[in-house]
Order: structure tokens, then sequence, then C-alpha cells
């Protein structure tokens, strides 16, 4: 898009003029008031000028006993003490002076002290005062707003411009356009609204994990409706002095109204949107913003054309007051994308890059689960790197899924040795979540298994193939997934009758599992339908935060291991039982490092 920025005059403009004035008065002005300083000499010099006639004007000052002279260019001014010399006067009219009583202009310490004491203080001061107005000005929403750059919105504006991004451009979020379209048609003809009596929202919030394109569907908005998109991040309100952010609101506000209708965007809105908790000590700087952020909102009559949207990945951490009806009144969830949406927006993104024609996208799609959009623009151009690195001139199927093994578990480590005992161990270990998986029907077969370490640290790596969407998930699998994670562990008990480190990642996700099974989905006997804990971002990471007595959580604990035993000594169960394919497909593993699943199957099946 077209980018156009207010040119802004740099704080180190405003330091050069300072620096300026001051030498200019150092170099100039001070030299010049020096020379006319009188300086002070002995009776013979006075007597030796006057013989050689180089005297031009003499005061003979009585009361202060004292002459005052000047040389014949009258560029200097000397001083000496009087003396009783009777023939002074002669001496004087035969070497031509004028004594006539005419007062010779002297610096007067008086001036000397203005000049070198009260003048500079007086400078600065009047700068102080400029500065200070200028920037009372900005907070008033005067319009010489150039000070320091400070309180001025830097939002950046993208006026129309043919290459704009369209809702073309966003593949899968289909519910989350069709909610924006709307917006768009507005946009086009707020006239239609108006008549009927409709207003628009004045906000919208776009809800999501990263990188699923809320930014991207902003700015499809914008590009659609041909309208201009500003465009500022929710931390870039945030400044040092309390009050800037509020008067940066006020600005990109005054700017949105002129060119209305246009489209505000604020990205990361929980940098300013947080809920106000009234905590001692709390963020005034930010609360300010807030609140002018809520004045601004109301301030402006619906239907005027201007649009808020918002991006945040912490809706559940905003103020209430910000997203009560008037403000910010409509939400639109922006999810990861699912099996469809991952093959649509992998077939936008490759449009860039030239395909070796054997590519299948669905299959890569499915590959890439709970990928967002960000990652899987990341692992086409991974892979059309690696077409580069490899000196082919396009892009082939193995290219992708080697990077979406490289987008998900980091490069292959180079340099890596494992010893034979440890490369056996892992083999095991990997065959062992594999072979629980495959003989549990409802958990997803495998796709391919390596043992080749990576950077992220796992030493082997399972990916798992979706086979279609999942948006429901049974108590039985979720008990199947725990008895996969432990698989591997229990691969390792039943041959090598030992446990070792590299379980921790299997642990961790079981536990988490089991423990929601308790605390959240009611799928423990004991507590029935109660919540135990809440999900306090369910965008990054989806952490929890417990709400119980202690003695629940005692008891919580005591069911977590319960369940999480059970299903570990199921999946040893199922090892037992299958020793001979497990060591089968173990000694492939170990033999070959990577393991398909199709190869996998044909070994079980045989
Ligand atoms: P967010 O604002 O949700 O964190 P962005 O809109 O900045 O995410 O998306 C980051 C990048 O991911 C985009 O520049 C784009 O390349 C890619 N991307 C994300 N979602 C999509 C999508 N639905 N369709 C196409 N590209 C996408």
């Amino acid at each position: 898009m077209h980018e156009v920025k207010k040119p802004r005059k740099p704080l180190i403009y405003y330091y050069v003029i300072v620096l300026l004035v001051l030498l200019l008065f150092n170099f100039i002005f001070m030299p010049w008031a020096a020379e006319r300083q009188v300086k002070e000499v002995g009776y013979e010099t006075f007597m030796d000028m006057t013989a050689d006639k180089e005297i031009d004007q003499v005061q003979i000052d009585q009361e202060e006993n004292e002459i005052i002279f000047t040389n014949k260019d009258g560029s200097e001014i000397y001083k000496t003490g009087m003396v009783d010399d009777p023939d002074l006067t002669q001496r004087l009219y035969e070497s031509g002076a004028t004594f006539s009583g005419q007062i010779i202009e002297q610096a007067s310490p008086l001036l000397t002290f203005l000049l070198s004491w009260i003048l500079p203080i007086l400078i600065f001061i009047g700068i102080g005062q400029y500065m200070s107005r200028k920037l009372t000005n900005r907070a008033n929403g005067g319009p010489n707003s150039m000070i320091f750059g400070m309180g001025k919105s830097s939002a950046k504006v993208y006026v129309k411009s043919s290459e704009g991004i369209k809702f073309s451009d966003v593949a899968g979020e289909d519910e989350a356009k069709e909610n924006l379209s709307e917006i768009v048609e507005y946009l086009h003809n707020p006239q239609k609204y108006r008549e009927i009596g409709a207003s628009m929202p004045k906000g919208i919030l776009l809800v999501g994990p990263p990188g699923t394109g809320k930014t991207m569907l902003a700015k499809a908005v914008a590009g659609e409706s041909n309208v201009p998109f500003f465009s500022m991040s929710g931390s870039e309100f945030v400044e040092m002095f309390v009050g800037m952010g509020a008067s940066k609101v006020r600005d990109l506000f005054r700017q949105a109204k002129e060119k209305a209708p246009c489209i505000v965007f604020i990205d990361e809105i929980d940098a300013i949107g947080q809920k106000r908790d009234g905590r001692v000590g709390g963020n005034d700087e930010r609360e300010q913003t807030l609140n002018q952020l809520l004045t601004e909102m109301d301030g402006f009559e619906t239907n005027n054309g201007v649009i808020i949207l918002a991006a945040t990945n912490r809706p559940e951490s905003l103020d209430p007051a910000l997203t009560r009806p008037g403000r910010f009144d409509r939400r639109v969830p922006v999810e990861l994308p699912d099996l469809k949406g991952r093959e649509e927006i992998l077939k936008v993104h490759a449009k860039k890059v030239k395909l070796d024609e054997s590519v299948d996208f669905s299959v890569i799609a499915r590959m890439a689960s709970g990928a967002s959009g960000a990652e899987l623009a990341n692992i086409v151009n991974e892979a059309a790197l690696k077409a580069v690195r490899e000196n082919r001139k396009y892009v082939t199927q193995s290219d992708l899924e080697e990077s979406i093994e490289v987008v998900i578990a980091g490069y292959q480590k180079k340099n890596a040795i494992l010893t034979d005992q440890e490369k056996k161990v892992v083999a095991y270990h990997e065959i062992g979540h594999a072979l629980v998986a495959a003989k549990q029907t409802q958990s997803a077969p495998v796709q391919k298994i390596t043992i080749v370490p990576r950077t992220s640290g796992a030493l082997g790596y399972t990916m798992q193939v979706e086979e279609g969407n999942h948006y429901l998930m049974s108590q039985e699998e979720l008990e199947n997934k725990i008895a996969t994670l432990t698989g591997g562990r229990a691969a390792e008990e039943l041959v090598f009758h030992s446990a070792s480190t590299g379980a921790s990642n299997d642990i961790e996700q079981a536990t988490k599992l089991a423990r929601s099974m308790i605390t959240r989905y009611g799928m423990s006997k004991d507590f029935d339908m109660v919540a135990m804990e809440t999900v306090t971002n369910r965008y990054l990471g989806g952490d929890t935060s417990l709400s119980c007595s202690a003695e629940t959580q005692a008891e919580i604990d005591r069911q977590v291991v319960e369940l999480v035993k059970k299903q570990h000594e199921k999946a040893a169960r199922i090892l037992e039982e299958n020793r001979d394919k497990l060591d089968e497909l173990a000694d492939y593993l170990y033999e070959k490092e990577t393991i398909t699943g199709e190869e996998f199957m044909k070994i079980l099946d045989a």
C-alpha cells in the first residue's frame, strides 16, 4: 500500500538552533563587548602616549581621581590614576588631543553584567516558554504539533492504491470475511444505512491467536472499501510522559474525522485496553490513554464514517468499558485455520513460488495441523529457500514436507551424533508412541517418524495426521491420547527396563490433558460439572488458574496421577501384546532413521 507520512522536524533541529544562538553570542557579541572594556595602564604610559601624540580623547575625572583616554583611532580605552601634574593641560594641548570634557562611552559594569548573565538567561527562558506553549497547544489539540514529536499521533496512513490487500488475499476465515464485508458495504454506501436508521458498530474487535491474519483482514477491509486506513499499535500510544498517550489518541481521532470515511486500526489493543484494576501504583499513563480512547469513542456520533478495528489475542484482559455496546460492540473471531483453510492459505502463498506439478496441497495441509496462517506462509517460504539451496528451479512436495518439520521442530542438527544405544532408545520411544496410537482406533495414525535430532532439541519426531476436522473430543479419545503420550516411556521400560529423560515433553502434555479433563471438562466422577480451573488466556498458550480450596487441589492432584497411571498401564499392556511388532518396527526405524505412515502400517498389518 502507498504510505503517506507528514515530515516531522526532529529533536536535533531545536538543539542546533539553541547551539547556534549560543555560539553567535559567544564568538561575536561577547568579544565586541569585551573590546569596549577599559584597560588600566601606568601614568608613564599615559605620558609616553601623550608625547608620541597617540591620544585622541581625554576625560579627567576629578571625582574618581582618574584619567580615561583613548588611542588615536579610538579602538582602545585606557584608564590611569591621577597624579599631581601641573603641565598636563599644556602637554595635552600640544599633543592635539581633545579634552573638552566629552564623556567617553565605556562599557559600564552593569552593562557587562547584563550582557554576560541576564541576556543568556532571558534567551533560555524565552525558548523554554516557547516550547511549553507549543506543548500545551498540542495537548489542547492545537495545530502546531511538531515540538519533540511528543503527543503527535504517528499513525501510518495508507491511502487507496491499486495493489492494496483485498479479501481474496486472505484465505480461509470465511466467517470473519462475511462479517467484515458488511463494513465494506457500509463504507461504500453509508446513506443506505442512514435512511433506514440502522447504525454501524463504531468498533469491531478482531480476536484470535497470533498470526491468523487479523492485521491482514483489517487492511483488506480498507482495500476493499477504498478508504484511508490509519494503523497504529497499542504500544505506540504509551509514552514516557503521562498524558502524551491521551493526546496521541485525540490527534488520531481528529485526523480520522477529517478523512472520514476511513478505518482506524489499533493493533494489540490490550497494550492500552487492559482492565483498570485500581491497584496502587497502577500505570497512570496507560489508564489515561484508555480513558481518552473511551471518551473519543463516545464523542463521535454514529454513522460518521469512522470505523475502528482493533486486534487482540487477549480479549479476556480487556476492560469491560471498552467492550460494552457503543464502543467495541462487535467481536469477530479469527481462529486458527481448519483443514480447508490451511489448504487455501498454502495455495495463496504458493502463487508467489514456482511449483513442481506433483505438489499436493491437501497432504501438506493435513500434515501441518494446528499451524497458523503465518506459519503456513513460513512453510512455503522455507520450502522455496530449500529449493534454492539445492539449486533447483522449482519447489517439490518433499521440500514442503521437510519445511513443515523445520517450522515445527527446527532444522536437522547436523553434528549431533547419538550413540548406538541412544539411537535404539529413541527408535523404541517413537515407535512406542505410534504403536499405541495405531492400536487405539480413534487416535490419528502417524504420517512420518524420524529419529534425526532437531535444533529444537527433539531427538525424534512423530508427525501425526489429522484425517478431518475435529471439533469435539470424547472422554475416550482424550484417554487414548494420554495413553499415546505415555507410549514412548512405556516402550523404553518394556525393552530396556529403565527410564530416560526423553519423555519430559510427553509427561508435561499428558499431565496438562489429564488435569483439564478433571478440572475443566467435568470428566471426573467426583467433581461432576464443577469448574475447578479457568482459562486465563485462551489464545496464548491457554494458561489456567485454579479456583478451589486446598483440599480440592490435593484431591485433583491425586486424580490426575491416577488417570495418567491408568493410561500408562494401558499403553504398557498394548506394547506387551505387540512386542514382536514393536521390535520389528523399532529395528526398521533404527536402520533407516525415517519411517512413513504407509511403511509403518505395512509392517504392522503383515
Ligand atoms: P495477526 O495480526 O493475526 O497476528 P497478520 O495479519 O499480521 O497476523 O498475519 C501475518 C502473516 O501471516 C501475513 O502477512 C500473511 O502472510 C500470513 N497470513 C495469516 N493469515 C493468513 C490468511 N488467512 N491468508 C493468507 N495469509 C495469511
